[in-house]
């Protein structure tokens, strides 16, 4: 079989990954000259680094990456704790694999060599532009006029997937009213014993706040999301003003103006939704990642469900008989549970912006289950797939 996928991300990486460890054929195709080094972390759920150590990333994931000993949910306003979950060897004893912290660019290197090791060379600077299908087969037409023939096509493309396009006719995503500060700090810069080696998420009316360490503590990641009017533009990197993210958490904890006060630069980026769609194939074209599924970052879950996606896919696809057979169980795996993380992490962008007392009273309740049926139960369903 030979699968051709559009986009080069977190998403079409793993796929590429995990489709040739099994044997499919993959081109890979990706719209950017170079593989894309944005300038911030990603938390990997054991639910993703289970499969990223399944396709041989294990030893490469733990000398680049930070496992954070717990993640800790605390009021910006008292510094109170509302929520602390241990993991460290708890998520190792729990979900059978470890939480953790790594840059994006450590992520998409590791990728990009496991990949080079199997012979498969992402083609840069070409961009999926339409789709032509038949009952043998598919082709998807590249924007440098060429085309590529395949048996099947994933698109792997974004929240601005030109695949999801050609399929379901969408537009342009929606503004979420959110925009968010990123930025990685050096930790030498930064008192010692100031940021603890957690995650940590610190909240308020109308915004919040989340650091941890990535490369092996070396450097901090920081998103601190604030609720905004339309922004003037819709890029994803847009250089920001540190001044300007300095003043959105005046009066905020020692740890979070610090961060923000060394940062050198920041990136402001706009957040954006889209609703779930109904279904995602047609024949021999389906979609993988935030082409599919785009949703809210504050489950900490839209690279863990691309990564889970390429598992799936790759799975299914050698075990069907037909192309189109594959890509149609592949969906009726993922699409529920990707809605319902889609669905959770849109509730948590209303519970993180809440009024103090409502989102105490929130959080009790959920300190309440884990003493009811132990200790970070609730995430069993999440960061125990596929144990
Ligand atoms: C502030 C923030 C924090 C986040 N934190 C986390 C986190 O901690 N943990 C987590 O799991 N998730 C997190 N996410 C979500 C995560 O970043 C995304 O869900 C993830 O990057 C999706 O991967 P993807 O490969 O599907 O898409 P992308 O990463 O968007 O990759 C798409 C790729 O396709 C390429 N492309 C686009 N159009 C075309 C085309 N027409 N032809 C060819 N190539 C094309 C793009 O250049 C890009 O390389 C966060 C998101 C945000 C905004």
């Amino acid at each position: 079989m030979h699968a051709v996928l559009a986009g080069a991300g977190v998403g079409g990486l793993t796929a590429a990954a995990a489709l040739s460890a099994r044997g499919v054929r993959v081109t890979l195709v990706e719209r950017e000259p170079a593989l894309l080094e944005a300038g911030a972390g990603v938390q990997l759920s054991p639910n993703a680094v289970r499969v990223l150590r399944g396709l041989g990333l294990g030893d490469g994931l733990s000398a680049v990456a930070f496992a954070p000993e717990a993640a800790e949910v605390r009021d910006a306003a008292t510094g109170r704790v509302l929520l602390s979950t241990a993991l460290g060897e708890a998520a190792v004893a729990r979900w059978g694999a470890p939480y953790l912290t790594v840059h994006r660019a450590d992520l998409q290197q590791l990728l990009a060599e496991t990949l080079a090791a199997r012979g498969v060379i992402p083609r840069l600077g070409v961009a999926a532009a339409g789709l032509e299908q038949g009952a043998e087969g598919m082709r998807l037409i590249l924007s440098d006029g060429g085309a590529i023939e395949g048996d099947i096509a994933v698109g792997c493309d974004g929240l601005r997937s030109a695949v999801r396009a050609a399929l379901w006719g969408e537009g342009a995503p929606r503004y979420s009213g959110q925009i968010a500060w990123r930025a990685l700090v050096p930790a030498e810069r930064l008192l010692e014993g100031l940021i603890p080696p957690k995650v940590c998420v610190w909240l308020g009316p109308g915004r919040h706040f989340v650091h941890y360490p990535v490369r092996g503590g070396r450097l901090v990641n920081f998103v601190g999301a604030v609720e905004r009017g339309r922004p003037g533009d819709e890029s994803w990197t847009d250089r920001g003003d540190p001044a300007e993210a300095l003043a959105d958490f005046r009066g905020w904890p020692a740890p979070v103006l610090a961060l923000l006060e060394a940062a050198d630069e920041v990136w402001r980026w706009p957040l954006f939704e889209r609703a779930s769609l109904p279904a995602w194939r047609q024949g021999r074209v389906s979609l993988l990642g935030d082409a599919a599924h785009p949703m809210a970052p504050f489950l900490a879950q839209g690279a863990a469900m691309a990564i889970e996606d390429a598992e799936a896919l790759a799975r299914h696809l050698s075990a069907a008989r037909r192309p189109d057979a594959g890509l149609a169980a592949y969906e009726s795996e993922r699409r529920p549970r990707t809605t319902r993380v889609q669905q959770l992490s849109a509730r948590n962008a209303q519970l993180f912006h809440m009024p103090a007392p409502a989102a105490r009273l929130a959080y009790r309740a959920a300190r309440a289950l884990d003493a009811a049926a132990g200790e970070a139960s609730r995430l069993d369903w999440l960061y125990g797939w596929g144990r």
